[in-house]
């Protein structure tokens, strides 16, 4: 079988993918922290990690993925200045932290759901780690950490090649961190932050170090190591955790396992989904989430198309015209699948043995293989799966297989999408979709009847109300309403 070659951030180079346990594949990938709604950027890192754990468990892999929830500890600042996020959340709110974070994450796997992103093995919660990240903190403190009034910090030239992840000289971290009073070196970090004197914190434990609550990144390196054991295989996450996030991760895991070890095999980013307006702001009025895509009529997978079609290591830019677009390529996929499952339902069957229709089978995959196998290259592999569905003189039965095959991989759930899910069904729309079909059916008896007046009359009221009509529509649209 065709290797899997992965771009791996530590090295930034491809490399060849061998695991860790033979024939296992495990995979630890930076979650949301919840304290407001994920935007359609953040949605991307996950699109990204699915797809990447769908790909390793195609290429036979028994597949264990991690996805944290942060609840606590991710300051408004990735350094160590700035508030929680939490608590800053909750006290805008006056909720208490715990029913703001169950809150957005029902938000956050309600988008995971409506993208199809697979549920991973393990969603861990960091609250239910706190014990556990203290223990750690504790064996690695006497070597490589020191005491502030305001916790415990990490004393990054403890440890050897600090940043190299991020590619950054350690004094580079003068001007990325605020310096807080005391620190050894520009980038070191805080792995216990101590509630101030005379503060009480919603969210706080008690530890060696006095009450507080643990910085961010230990959360990932302590829910990791327990879920995963050290090392495991590739960890993820949005490119800009390449840059302090991760590094701090790995020094921690540095300290824990020697400094040779940064706890993982493969650090893998997805670049960015970019957006010019500025509405992936969480702070601005509508900002760009899955439910606002949907309340603008648009199907979910159709984002999830739009994110295959770009390279995961490439920037992305959103646009409604984009999202349109690749609305209508998921439409025609629809299609066509459905033609081929059609076909097979009516028994029409092609000659040939059940071994000869399993080369032909596995021609059509190979394709898709190479390209998923080169980095992901999902924007290839979709022309694959658009030319398998295109192919002519093929049995039904092969196609059929191949692409359930290849959907297996991409998500896009093409055997159970109709072609009505994918109408574009805006929330504000101000008619109904059985009041537009009553008008058109009038219509279509005005035209019968040659009473063209009547039918410009039908067809204006429907533009009043945002209804376009689509006649001769290549995709069989009848109608489709303005965006
Ligand atoms: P956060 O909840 O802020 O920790 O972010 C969750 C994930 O989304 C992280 O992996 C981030 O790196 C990633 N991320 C944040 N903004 C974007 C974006 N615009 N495009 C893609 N990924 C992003
Ligand atoms: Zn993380």
């Amino acid at each position: 079988m065709t290797e899997l070659r992965l771009f791996n951030s530590l090295t930034r180079q491809l490399e060849i993918f061998t695991p860790v346990h033979a024939g296992e594949a495990r995979v630890y990938t930076c979650g949301p922290t919840v304290y407001n709604y994920p935007h359609i950027g953040n949605m991307r890192a996950y699109v990204f990690a699915d797809t990447l754990g769908r790909v390793l468990s195609y290429k036979g892999y028994k597949l264990t993925h991690v996805i944290n929830i942060t609840d606590v500890g991710h300051l408004t600042d990735d350094a160590d200045t700035g508030e929680d996020k939490m608590e800053k959340m909750a006290a805008e709110k006056a909720q208490s932290i715990w029913d703001i974070a169950r809150h957005y994450t029902e938000a956050y796997w309600a988008d995971i759901k409506a993208l199809n992103i697979r549920q991973p093995a393990h969603w861990s919660i960091a609250t239910d780690y706190v014990p556990a990240m203290i223990a750690y903190a504790a064996s690695i403190a006497a070597k490589h950490c020191y005491e502030l009034d305001s916790g415990l910090y990490f004393d990054t030239s403890t440890v050897a090649h600090y940043g190299a992840l991020a590619r950054a000289k350690t004094e580079d971290g003068e001007g990325r961190i605020e310096q807080v009073d005391g620190k050894r070196n520009a980038a070191d970090f805080a792995i216990w932050r101590k509630t101030p004197a005379g503060e009480t914190r919603q969210m706080e434990w008690d530890s060696p170090w006095g009450k507080g609550a643990p910085g961010w990144h230990l959360e990932c390196s302590v829910m990791s190591e327990a879920l995963l054991g050290l090392p495991f295989d590739i960890h993820t996450g949005g490119i800009d955790h390449r840059e302090i996030h991760h590094p701090n991760e790995i020094a921690q895991n540095q300290a824990r396992c020697g400094s040779e070890h940064s706890g993982a095999r493969f650090w893998m980013h997805n670049n960015f989904l970019i957006e010019r307006s500025g509405k992936m702001s969480k702070s601005s009025g509508e900002f760009l989430r899955v439910q606002l895509l949907i309340d603008k009529g648009f199907h979910p997978l159709a984002y999830r198309l739009m994110c295959l079609q770009a390279h995961y290591r490439s920037e992305l830019e959103f646009s409604w015209e984009g999202l349109q677009a690749a609305l209508v390529r998921l439409k025609r996929m629809v299609m066509a699948n459905r033609k081929w499952a059609d076909h097979l339902k009516e028994g029409r069957m092609t000659p040939g043995d059940s071994w000869e229709h399993e080369q032909v089978t596995n021609a059509l995959v190979a394709n898709f293989n190479m390209a998923v196998s080169s980095d992901l290259n999902t924007a290839d592999a979709l022309t694959v799966l658009e030319a398998t569905l295109a192919l002519k003189g093929t049995a039904p039965e092969c196609i059929v297989t191949a692409v359930d095959h290849m959907d297996g991989v991409m998500g896009l759930n093409l055997g159970r999408l109709q072609r009505t899910d994918l109408r574009i069904r805006p929330k504000a729309a101000i008619i109904t979709e059985d009041e537009i079909e009553t008008a058109l059916a009038a219509r279509k008896e005005a035209r019968a009847a040659k009473d063209f007046a009547k039918s410009d009359i039908i067809r204006d009221d429907l533009i009043a109300k945002g209804v376009e009509v689509m006649d001769g529509d290549p995709l069989g649209w009848d109608w489709r309403l303005d965006i």
